[in-house]
């Protein structure tokens, strides 16, 4: 977890302060913002965020050059057993009980939820 005073914005990739300009202005895409208001699993409420969210989703799991036109429908998605691949080799890496960065394995996970319920199905990729 970072200072109880920033929060991960995932439009820039970075930390915000929450009392900063640019930090009240971006409180949306906070990583943390879906879940204050659902205990189960956080989603993205908007169709912009869900964008922004997967753009986001997408640099965090390192797939760095794909480009999915339009983000939520598109084609280009890398395959349901890429993520999870990928997700599979980041936790190992970043889990905290291994020493890892709880803040980095928080962006992980963030970033495999959003990819695994926005993903589109297979049928869309034919
Ligand atoms: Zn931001």
């Amino acid at each position: 977890m970072g200072p109880i005073d920033t929060y991960y914005c995932f439009a820039c990739l970075r930390r915000h302060e929450k009392d900063s300009a640019v930090g009240r202005g971006h409180e949306r895409y906070d990583i943390e913002a879906d879940l204050s208001t659902s205990a189960t699993q956080g989603h993205l409420r908007e169709f912009y965020l869900q964008t922004k969210g997967i753009v986001a989703a997408l640099q965090i799991l390192g797939f760095e050059n794909v480009r999915i036109r339009p983000a939520r429908f598109g084609k280009g998605w890398p395959s349901k057993q890429a993520i999870e691949r990928r997700f599979r080799v980041l936790v190992r890496r970043h889990h905290p009980d291994a020493g890892g960065d709880p803040e980095e394995f928080r962006k992980i996970e963030w970033a495999v939820e959003v990819l695994r319920k926005y993903r589109p199905p297979d049928e869309y990729h034919s």
